[in-house]
């Protein structure tokens, strides 16, 4: 098993486009690192150039502390698994995970042990003799992970695995390949754009946009301590809310004020750290629906609540989730399963300010 390194590694791709800007990231023996970001922002460029299927344009990428930038895919002791799987339609299950090994000149009996180990591992043992044709969406992507196991890489890479299945099988093999992580205790790079799957998966998140990494982080760090406006809306579902005001300093007190006049909510002390610098200036507040409750009086709390127009409910059973326009803006509010707001009424919301997050306006990156 092994590290990863990526020391300012950068990649233009004929054309002039930087995909991937200037990339710094050590990643631990045996860690799960999810790269996330929204299509383009150079995760598979990333994870290509790691595996040698993209030349670097400088930089230097280290596998295992050996520095792989000259050495070839077939060398780097890596494994990968595409999206589309790249099974071949021809051979059977079992010739689709032996391949490999049978090129690389691997004794037969050793061969059929690690087939025969991968499948009972994936739960495929029967499907052995099946050509992929005759295979579901779910069954093809195990073959896909089953091929990659045989090799027994120091290194596994994934690249959007579970985009090509429906949302119930790609929520079962996320725990799946979770499983297989703590299983083989093997180091694994996995490129999403879904940042459920990042969060549900990763010990680590690298989040990227315009080939730019933006934080690095385990999941509930990235989501309670984001760097950045970009960080902040991108990880959380529904996303944080974020509304332009001011901030203005009062006797003792500090509000931060929207532009429309609906919101002026309190900043608790203990979350004013950072703040001074910005009294009296434009400010963005970030605020997860999850801080926004349904007042129970419907009584709107000065400093600390407000009110505002329902535009759609959405009950999803084990909570709801409204839609109110504030000032113009969009808010969601995601609220207990016993609140009855209703569309087109006003309806009374309680602020957390204790969890509040505040941003530059300029710069986008958190005020703390
Ligand atoms: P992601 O995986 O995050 O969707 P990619 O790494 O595929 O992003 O792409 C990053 C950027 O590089 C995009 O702007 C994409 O259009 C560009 N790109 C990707 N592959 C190539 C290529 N072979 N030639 C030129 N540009 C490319």
């Amino acid at each position: 098993m092994a590290r990863v390194d990526l020391k300012q590694v950068k990649k233009v791709y004929p054309g002039g486009v930087e995909a991937v800007k200037c990339a710094d990231l050590e990643i631990a023996d045996k860690e799960f690192v999810v790269l996330v970001g929204p299509s383009g922002c150079g995760k598979s460029t990333t994870l290509r150039m790691v595996a040698g299927l993209e030349e670097i344009s400088s930089g230097e990428i280290s596998i295992g502390g050996q520095v792989v930038n000259d050495v070839p895919p077939k060398d780097r002791d890596i494994a990968m698994v595409f999206q589309n799987y790249a099974l071949y339609p021809h051979m059977t299950v079992y010739k689709n995970m032996a391949f490999g090994l049978m090129l690389r000149k691997y004794p037969k009996a050793e061969i059929d042990k690690r087939v025969r180990d991968a499948a009972e591992i994936l739960g495929i043992t029967e499907l052995l003799e099946r050509r992929p044709k005759a295979l579901s969406g779910g069954q093809r992507q195990r073959v896909a992970v089953g091929r990659a196991i045989v090799r027994q890489p120091k290194v596994f890479l994934f690249d959007e695995p579970l985009s090509n299945l429906d949302a119930k099988l790609r929520v079962q093999m996320r725990a799946e390949i979770s499983k297989l992580h703590q299983r083989l205790q093997s180091t694994m790079i996995y490129v999403t754009h879904d940042q459920i799957e990042a969060m549900t998966m990763g010990d680590r998140i690298v989040v990227m946009l315009d080939g730019e990494i933006q934080q690095v982080a385990p999941p509930l760090e990235l989501y309670h301590r984001p760097v950045n406006k970009f960080v902040a809306s991108f990880i959380g579902s529904p996303p944080m809310n974020l509304l332009e005001g001011d901030l203005v300093a009062g006797e003792g007190t500090l509000c931060f004020r929207d532009r429309s006049g609906t919101l002026n909510l309190e900043v608790p002390a203990n979350r004013r750290a950072g703040l001074d610098t910005h009294v009296g200036k434009p400010v963005i507040i970030g605020i997860r629906p999850e801080d926004l409750s349904g007042n129970t009086a419907q009584q709107v709390q000065a400093g600390h609540g407000f009110q505002a127009v329902v535009e759609v409910v959405e009950p999803m059973g084990s909570e709801i989730n409204i839609y109110l326009s504030v000032g113009g803006k969009a808010v969601t509010a995601r609220l207990k399963a016993d609140s009855t707001p209703e569309e087109n009424k006003p309806y009374v919301l309680d602020v957390n300010m204790a969890n509040a997050h505040f941003f530059d306006v300029k710069t986008g990156l958190a005020i703390r």
